[in-house]
This record gives structure tokens, C-alpha cells and sequence, in this order.
């Protein structure tokens, strides 16, 4: 008999019955209190099975559940507070699963795939946006290949539809809502080999802005400034057209360029509003850029528009440079911008009615972050931590990426507090391959109790179109 089984026995014989009810304890601390409230307030919860008038997608690209734990305990603390304990917006939201992010040909997605998995329901190759698994990258996909997105779908309900991102809006997350392509770099018309234009194939900018009216976005927002402009306006594109331009051909539409004309927008008669607010992705908010909206700032503005339309609306929200920052291993620009999409959350639940609008927070693949024990509560997330031999190591590393693990002398933790510090990783590359494990979901409003287990990464997809489309709406 092991010693446990021995223990066991032991005190089974010696306490008498009172003891053992004695086991839930009849001590009390504001943290069992609030464990205790916590399961209450579960246990009141009733599914919200109604239609669902809007749907918020917000994508933390990159952002796994490393992200999600480093960047609460981030936040909290840049906060002045206990960052163990810090809830993020989206933590507190009641439906939560994991979801299997894998695309039709590699054991770990690219956001193309990631994303087109969620928009659509189809997976289908790393590189490949709204199109079926059958696609060739590098190939042109003619039409039959071609998937409508829950965006599309929402706007020929009668929705009106948004993409807001901190990346370019030609980048594979915000063209998840717009674009059918094999391959996710044709994003302006250089980037095209000549086959596939003469195959009929059109790069990303051009797709946004010349898709039919009938599925045509309302709203886009985020960078790539370039992509819709011609080289003699200070663009990169080589056909001569402006697409700024074409897009103002629409009904009171808007072209803007800077935080302060986002700030100015008359929102309640404003038409179509492309917003693009730098070439490629938008600066980090680390770097106070001069000018540029946060997405906090985006989303809200987007929620004003969409929301005009009496039938609903379909929002997709990407805060991108999780993804960016983590591809460089900087941790501490990665983090902030974990935050940056709480906020953008906070900002949608206050603006919209949770019994009419699903929302969901994903991320459409994982990257190699890892957080390694064991600094005392107190200690900065981004700092360090000393091992029982006196060694001391960053807390935050990657498996993959260009930090290395060549580093001279012992690290400090005024070295890796440092916003531009690049955290260590096992295996040296330029840029840190995604991580392939398991992402989180979280949900709230109509279907989202739907929102639970280990799903497909298109499972997302089927809840999102069943509360759109395939429950009735409530008799009012
Ligand atoms: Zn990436």
C-alpha cells in the first residue's frame, strides 16, 4: 500500500463523521466571497436563444491563451494594479471555448486561412482567403472556388457591414470580411504576376473597393494607405488608378486620413467611410503616433455608422499587431496591444444591447510565447525572474523568433522592461513562426451559449450565421 492510500485509510478511521462535513470550510476572505458570487451569478445565467440583430467579430490575431494570461497580468500592472488577479474586458464575457485553428493543408494556419475558417466555414490553404480548399497558391481561383463571408452574407440580409483594423485593411484578417484570393500577398496590383491577371484575377484594394454594391463594405478602416493610391500620388500602385477616388464616386462617402478628421466625422449622415490612416500597418500606440486612431477609437466611430441601419449590422475588429509585435518577439508591444483590443471590447458592450448582439473575441492562430514561473507576484510581467541556481532569465520567452538565446552577460530587468528589449527565443529566425495550439473564444449575446467545448475554427462561422439568419426574430 503506498504511503497516500496509507494516509488516506488513516483518516478515514480516525475522524468522525462531523469532521468530515467540516471539509467546506467555514472560513470566508473577499476571494472565496467572490469565487462564491462568481458561481451564483452562473448559475442565473439563462441562454439567450433569440436572433441576433448585430454581430461584433473581434480577431486578436496571434493572441493564444500565453498572450491572454501575459497581457492581462500586463495590463493590470501598467494599471498600478495586481495584474494576477486583472480581468480583461472579454474575460468577463459568460461563453468560452477553445477552437482548433489548423488550415486544409499545414498543421499551423497562417491569418489567412484563420481568418477565412471563422468568416466563412470553409477551411481551406495558409495563404487563401474566402475560397474553397481546392485553390493553388500562387494560382488564380476562378469563381467556382469562391466562398461568400458571413460579412457578404450579412449586407445582402440588409445589414451594413465593417472591417476595422490596426494592420493594412488589404491584410489577410480585414480582407477575411471582402476578399476571395489564393493567395493573401496579391494586396495591390504590383503584387500580381501577370498569369493571374490575365486569368482575371484582381488585387485586394481593388476588391474592397470594386465589389459589387450588394456586399460592398460600409465602412473600412486601418492602414495600407499605398495599396489605393498611384505611384505619381505617393502610392505603390502601377495601373495609375486612385482608388480613394473611386471609392468618393459612392453616395456622401468619406476618404479620411487622420485621427483628427475620424474625431470630426459626422457620423449620423456620413455614406460609405474608407479610412486609412498610414501606409501599411498602423503604428504601435508605445510610439504615441502623431494622428493615427486607436482601435478603440475606430471601433467606436464604426458602431455609430453601422448602426444607422435599422435591420443591423456585421462588424469585424482586428487588433493585428498582437500578431506584428509577437513575429518580432517583442513582448512588451505585443502585450500593450492585447490591451488595445480590451478596450475596443469595452467600447462595443457599452455601445451596443447585449440581448441583440452577438460578440465574439478569437484569435485565428496562436505564436510561441511562453510565460516561465516563478517571479514573485509583484514582479513586472515583462522583467525577470532568478532560477535556484542564481541564474536569471526573462520572463517572457518564444520558442521561435529573432531574440536567441546568445545573449551576453546577465539580463536585467531595466533591459527587458524596455519597450524596444527583443525577448528570447529557442530557436533563432527572423521572424517568429505562429504558434499551432489551441486558441480561446469568447462570447456573449444571442447564440453565443453555442460557444462551449473544443470547436473547429468554422464552427464559429455556423453560430455566427445561425444567429443572423436562421432563428426567427422575436415577435416585438
Ligand atoms: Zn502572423
Amino acid at each position: 500500500m503506498s504511503l497516500r492510500a496509507l494516509c488516506l485509510l488513516a483518516s478515514s478511521l480516525l475522524l468522525p463523521m462531523s469532521a468530515i462535513a467540516q471539509t467546506v470550510p467555514d472560513k470566508t476572505s473577499p476571494y472565496y466571497a467572490a469565487q462564491k458570487a462568481a458561481v451564483e451569478a452562473a448559475l442565473k445565467r439563462a441562454p439567450n436563444t433569440g436572433r441576433a440583430k448585430n454581430v461584433i467579430l473581434f480577431i486578436g490575431d496571434g493572441m493564444g491563451i500565453n498572450s491572454v494570461t501575459a497581457g492581462r497580468i500586463f495590463a493590470g500592472q501598467m494599471k498600478g494594479k495586481d495584474g494576477a488577479s486583472y480581468v480583461l474586458s472579454f474575460e468577463a464575457l459568460p461563453y468560452t471555448a477553445f477552437s482548433k485553428t489548423y488550415s486544409s493543408n499545414n498543421l499551423v494556419t497562417d491569418s489567412a486561412n484563420g481568418i477565412s475558417a471563422i468568416t466563412t466555414g470553409f477551411k481551406t490553404i495558409n495563404g487563401g482567403i474566402g475560397v474553397d480548399d481546392t485553390v493553388k497558391g500562387g494560382v488564380c481561383a476562378d469563381a467556382a472556388t469562391h466562398v461568400q463571408t458571413i460579412a457578404e452574407q450579412a449586407k445582402l440580409s440588409g445589414r451594413s457591414i465593417g472591417a476595422v483594423t490596426t494592420s493594412g485593411i488589404t491584410d489577410a484578417t480585414p480582407a477575411g470580411t471582402y476578399g476571395h484570393t489564393s493567395t493573401r500577398g496579391w494586396r495591390a496590383d504590383g503584387d500580381l504576376p501577370a498569369e493571374a491577371v490575365a486569368k482575371g484575377c484582381v488585387d485586394l484594394a481593388r476588391q474592397l473597393v470594386e465589389a459589387p454594391e450588394a456586399v460592398r463594405l460600409d465602412v473600412a478602416m486601418g492602414g495600407d494607405l499605398e495599396a489605393f493610391l498611384p505611384e505619381t500620388k505617393g502610392g505603390e500602385r502601377k495601373d495609375g488608378r486612385d482608388l480613394t477616388a473611386q471609392w468618393l464616386k459612392q453616395k456622401n462617402a468619406k476618404f479620411l486620413t487622420g485621427k483628427a478628421a475620424l474625431d470630426a466625422l459626422d457620423t449620423r449622415t456620413a455614406g460609405p467611410v474608407l479610412g486609412l490612416f498610414s501606409k501599411g500597418d498602423l503604428p504601435s500606440p508605445v510610439d504615441h503616433p502623431q494622428d493615427v486612431p486607436t482601435l478603440a477609437n475606430m471601433t467606436d466611430k464604426a458602431i455609430d455608422l453601422l448602426s444607422r441601419e435599422p435591420d443591423g449590422f456585421f462588424l469585424l475588429v482586428e487588433s493585428a499587431s498582437i500578431d506584428k509585435w509577437h513575429h518580432k518577439n517583442n513582448a512588451h508591444r505585443a502585450l500593450t496591444d492585447v490591451d488595445e483590443l480590451a478596450q475596443a471590447v469595452s467600447v462595443a458592450m457599452a455601445k451596443t444591447n447585449p440581448e441583440e448582439t452577438l460578440i465574439i473575441i478569437t484569435a485565428d492562430h496562436s505564436h510561441g510565447l511562453v510565460l516561465s514561473g516563478y517571479a514573485s507576484r509583484e514582479t513586472p510581467v515583462d522583467g525577470v525572474a532568478k532560477d535556484k541556481t542564481g541564474g536569471v532569465y526573462s520572463i517572457l520567452s518564444y520558442a521561435t523568433g529573432p531574440g536567441g538565446h546568445d545573449h551576453e552577460g546577465e539580463l536585467t530587468a531595466a533591459e527587458t522592461q524596455n519597450p524596444d528589449f527583443t525577448n528570447p527565443s529557442l530557436t533563432k529566425m527572423p521572424s517568429a513562426a505562429h504558434g499551432g495550439e489551441d486558441v480561446p473564444v469568447y462570447a456573449s449575446g444571442p447564440q453565443a451559449y453555442l460557444i462551449r467545448s473544443t470547436v473547429e475554427s468554422a464552427y464559429l462561422y455556423q453560430v455566427m450565421k445561425r444567429a443572423l439568419f436562421d432563428v426567427a426574430a422575436k415577435a416585438k
